[in-house]
């Protein structure tokens, strides 16, 4: 029911954790913009996918409203506002497409210090702050659990200190936070990490296709963001043992070889510190070499 357009619109946070990595993967996947003057807009030059510079409480909402059709936003984020219209009965109106591989956090229950945690039962009576009510009401309510939730919109982790709550629902990433409030974490709502958003509908004009190519593109590099090519020489008698080192590459590819030893090279998805190259090369590698890899098409 949305108008037609022609032109792609992707949400990204203007300010904040997630703004600058969001803006250098789109970057990467061959997009530039000519920077408008209030900077709320980007103008998209390299093809027709404009920016929209926004916060990230509406991204989920630009994109339920067809104002946008991308958003980078996190899950934390989505399935709040999703569980929010589930909650007073309105459908679905986005999904998350692809897990992006930054923005990692974890939605945690964090109790006082001097509490002994001995489970859910806990709760019970407890008045719990956080910033995402809806996330924790269908957890507790999946758990069987009577607690208050307290909505707060920020410095939910001194809320039990003030004497507001019992205890916080809050991000935690290093748990920093956490510690200096003498809050612990107990219990894991979500893991999430930035998403690239998108409508539950694809659109039926011209950007069905940008959003397609856009798609592959992220995935040639979200998908090798941690993979390296490894090349290296060797005895054939060595092959088995460094392939045993390994696991967590793909099976060995011989190129042409090189007047008796064989030249190989492999994709490795994990990391390859130096102590691990120099384990291969004590089992018998040869001139190894790592290089990293900027995108690939599947
Ligand atoms: P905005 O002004 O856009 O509303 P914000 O203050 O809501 O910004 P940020 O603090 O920039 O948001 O966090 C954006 C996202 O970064 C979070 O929604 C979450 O997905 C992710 N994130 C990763 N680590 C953390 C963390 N330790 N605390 C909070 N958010 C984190
Ligand atoms: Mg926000």
């Amino acid at each position: 029911n949305a108008p037609a357009r022609d032109r792609l619109r992707i949400a990204i946070q203007k300010n904040g954790r997630l703004a600058e990595p969001a803006r250098s993967l789109l970057t990467a996947c061959g997009l530039s913009w000519r920077q408008s003057r209030d900077k709320l807009f980007c103008y998209g030059e390299s093809l027709p996918v404009d920016l929209l510079l926004v916060r990230d409480d509406d991204i989920p909402g630009l994109i339920a409203d067809g104002v946008c059709d991308f958003g980078i936003v996190g899950r934390n984020e989505l399935d709040e506002q999703g569980a929010a219209r589930r909650r007073i009965g309105l459908p679905d109106a986005y999904q998350a497409l692809r897990g992006l591989n930054f923005g990692q956090c974890r939605l945690m229950l964090a109790v006082p210090d001097e509490w002994e945690w001995t489970g859910v039962e806990q709760l019970a009576g407890k008045r719990i702050a956080t910033s995402y009510p809806a996330i924790l009401a269908d957890w507790l309510a999946a758990r069987g659990v009577d607690a208050q939730v307290v909505e707060l919109s920020g410095s939910v982790e001194i809320a039990p200190r003030l004497g507001t709550a019992d205890l916080i629902c809050d991000l935690v990433s290093s748990g920093a936070t956490l510690a200096a409030n003498q809050l612990k974490p107990v219990e894991t709502l979500l893991e999430s990490e930035a998403v690239l958003a998108g409508p539950v509908k694809t659109p039926d004009d011209a950007r069905a296709g940008l959003m397609a190519m856009l798609l592959r593109r992220l995935d040639g590099v979200v998908k090798v963001q941690d993979s390296k090519l490894l090349m290296f020489r060797a005895a054939l008698d060595r092959v088995s043992e460094l392939t045993r080192l390994l696991p967590d590459a793909d099976p060995l590819v011989q190129l042409p070889d090189d007047g008796g030893h064989l030249r190989l090279q492999t994709m490795c998805h994990g990391a390859l510190t130096w102590q691990r190259l120099e384990d291969l090369e004590r089992a018998g590698a040869q001139g190894l070499m790592v290089l990293s890899v900027e995108r690939s098409l599947a």
